[in-house]
């Protein structure tokens, strides 16, 4: 397949990697350049789960790609989707199969705006990735990556992308209900990642305050509330807590991306997650303190950094 990585930062490089190395044709589009000129030059240099390679790629911004692509993954962050889209558009054909895995709430939306949703391929990710410099990365884990068809009718395309995810090692899994693990993880992000940025710790040090309970409590009942009157996604408000803090046992030591942002003087998801649920909550009439407070202080954070 011709396949687009449309966003080549630390998950689009790890998926391009593993794409090409089983076969596809990849090529990946950025617009970092100092990124681009170290892959054009030198390959991409990638760490996976502790072993290192260099793989020669095919690397340009994206409008210097002049041919339709059988199927693209965009992995911008949110905030860079709609631009990247627009930049697209051109290698986007009627049976172009996008793939979207970003973190955050609203994508769909988005990206009906400029592909027929019958060619729209949803889902989520665990794979876990990270840029050490321009040219070098880390990936890390072992999936799954969990997709599922927009349109009901279109089952068969997105199982041809799950069996090739499956075929490069990426552990694809199609998944029949991907909007629930959509905002299941949105969850996590809005909870360990918010939270450990906003208090700059990890996320141990997070969940072992003598107020997370409650924090984790109003924050998860937000997020519930708004996927059952928007999406008719029942979170079981306990069952997620449960599971916030199970998974908060295994990965401890870890700060999360938004930390990472922030650190890195770049902005931050929190407009696709607490945000989202915030501005979802007020057109349905009702109140979200906990996440419209926790969007106020990671922007008041990004200012105070100068992060725009
Ligand atoms: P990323 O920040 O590595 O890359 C996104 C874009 O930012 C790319 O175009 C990249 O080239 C650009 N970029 C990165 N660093 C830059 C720099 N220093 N200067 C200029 N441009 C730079 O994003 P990502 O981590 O690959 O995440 C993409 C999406 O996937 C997000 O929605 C994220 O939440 C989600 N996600 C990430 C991970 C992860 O472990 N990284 C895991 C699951 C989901």
């Amino acid at each position: 397949m011709k396949i687009a990585i449309a966003g080549s930062g630390a998950l689009g490089c790890g998926f391009g990697y593993h794409l090409q190395k089983s076969g596809e044709d990849v090529t990946l589009l950025d617009n970092w350049e100092q990124h681009i000129e170290k892959i054009s030059n030198d390959g991409l240099n990638i760490t996976v789960n502790g072993v290192e390679d260099n793989l020669k790629m095919k690397m340009c911004r994206p409008n210097e790609l002049n041919e339709e692509m059988d199927a693209i993954f965009v992995f911008t962050k949110s905030m860079g989707l709609k631009s990247m889209m627009e930049s697209i558009d051109h290698i986007i054909g009627p049976d172009t199969k996008v793939i979207c895995l970003l973190n955050g709430l609203g994508h769909l939306k988005t990206l009906e705006n400029y592909v027929d949703k019958k060619n729209i391929i949803m889902g989520t990710t665990v794979w876990t990735a990270g840029i050490d410099a321009p040219g070098i990365t880390h990936f890390n884990g072992q999936g799954p990556v969990e997709l599922q068809n927009s349109d009901p009718n279109e089952k068969e395309g997105a199982l041809l992308i799950v069996d090739m995810l499956h075929k490069s090692g990426l552990n694809g899994v199609y998944s029949d209900n991907v909007n629930y693990t959509t905002w299941r993880k949105a969850c996590v992000n809005g909870t360990m990642n918010a939270l450990c940025a906003l208090l700059d710790s990890t996320i141990e040090e997070v969940f072992s305050t003598s107020t997370i309970d409650s924090m984790l409590s109003g924050i998860v009942t937000e997020f519930a509330t708004v996927a059952r009157l928007q999406d008719d996604i029942e979170l079981d408000i306990e069952e997620t807590i449960t599971y916030l803090k199970n998974l908060a046992e295994k990965v401890g030591a870890h700060y999360p991306s938004m930390h990472q942002d922030l650190a890195n003087n770049r902005p931050t998801e929190i407009d696709f997650l607490n945000g989202a649920v915030a501005e979802a909550s007020k057109r349905f009439g009702i109140e979200a303190p906990y996440c419209q407070s926790v969007t106020d202080l990671i922007h008041a954070k990004e200012d105070i950094m100068g992060i725009h």
